[in-house]
């Protein structure tokens, strides 16, 4: 059990489809909360080698993950990895998607999960934009679906946007609320379907405003970043934190929001466009607004 929860478990039996970076942290976590955890994944080997890249990975950034190094092992033995996504899901109680971010991929999945599991088990969805209400269609029990949104867990960011979709019982959504906290996480409530769900809503409002600014010449970068760190004592602006995410899935994302809505305020700038047609993809490729692994808002005088 997580040592800061103290919520009883609203269920025991727990499946993650599709174990890439997402899927695998929320895993090994939900282990680490007392779960009976199974796993599907079509790519052989996948649970491991994602665990193996983020071990590295967050090694590399020097980063103190929420599981200590030394239960890694521990929490991925108790998840149990399944060829079959029949036995994967048979008796889950909770089933949650993690697959690309791909519409027609996820309705795929939801159809085959819903044909496997039991008829009472909740199907949620960890997509970053994908409304449930675009999946409970397929879901075979639309009354008992969510969004179930993680950040970055393992890096620490403790919150997960809970939302249910058009038909979804009030009793459901309180599940998913008890489950999060259950696993030592704070629910950010969504009460009313929204696209973004609750901090990436605001988060991107922020990204928007300072593309905007940017992108068509009003301030530069660095000065966003740096009134941004002085105002909230953060250590690292938007830009910055774009960089960290990854240019081009900022674009995807921002498109996400443009496509919806069609007004030209929300396209992203051209200049950002030109960035990662040049490769400048944020920290994985060593430059995007900021060059790494020096980039200039970390050196004592940038805010001085
Ligand atoms: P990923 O590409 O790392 O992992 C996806 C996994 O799904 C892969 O292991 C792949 O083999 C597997 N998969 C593909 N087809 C499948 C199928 N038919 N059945 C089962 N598994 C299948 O992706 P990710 O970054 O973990 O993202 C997964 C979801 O989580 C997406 O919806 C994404 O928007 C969302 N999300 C991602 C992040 C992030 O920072 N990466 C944050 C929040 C939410």
């Amino acid at each position: 059990m997580p040592k800061k929860s103290s919520t009883p478990l609203p269920l025991k039996r727990f499946a993650v489809v599709g174990t890439g970076i997402q899927g695998t942290q929320i895993a090994m976590i939900a282990a680490r909360a007392g779960y009976e955890v199974a796993v599907y994944d079509p790519r052989p080997g996948a649970f491991r080698q994602t665990f193996e890249k983020l071990r590295a990975d967050l090694k590399a950034k020097k980063v103190k993950p929420l599981i200590p190094w030394n239960r890694w092992e521990e929490c991925a033995r108790k998840v149990r990895h399944l060829r079959d996504l029949d036995k994967a899901v048979a008796r889950a109680e909770l089933v949650l998607e993690a697959v690309p971010e791909n519409l027609e991929l996820k309705k795929e999945v939801w159809r085959e999960i819903a044909a496997k599991a039991p008829p009472g088990a909740i199907l949620a969805t960890n997509s970053s934009s994908i409304p449930v209400s675009r999946l409970e269609g397929e879901s075979g029990r639309p009354e008992r679906v969510l969004n179930i949104h993680f950040y970055f867990p393992m890096q620490g960011v403790t919150m997960v946007d809970v939302m249910g979709g058009s038909r979804t019982l009030p009793e459901v959504l309180e599940t998913g609320i008890a489950w999060v906290r259950s696993i030592g996480f704070v629910p950010l409530t969504v009460n009313k379907e929204l696209l973004g769900f609750c901090f990436n809503r605001v988060w991107r409002a922020v990204k928007r405003e300072v593309l905007f600014m940017w992108g068509n010449g009003y301030v530069d970068f660095q000065d966003i970043d740096r009134a941004w760190m002085i105002f909230t004592g953060m250590k690292e602006g938007p830009f910055a934190l774009m960089d960290k995410v990854g240019l081009d899935v900022i674009w995807d994302i921002e498109m996400v929001y443009y496509n919806e809505s069609r007004d030209p305020k929300d396209h992203p700038p051209q200049a950002l466009k030109e960035m990662i047609a040049r490769g400048e993809l944020g920290v994985k490729s060593g430059k995007g607004f900021y060059t790494y692994p020096d980039p200039a808002f970390l050196r004592p005088d940038f805010i001085r």
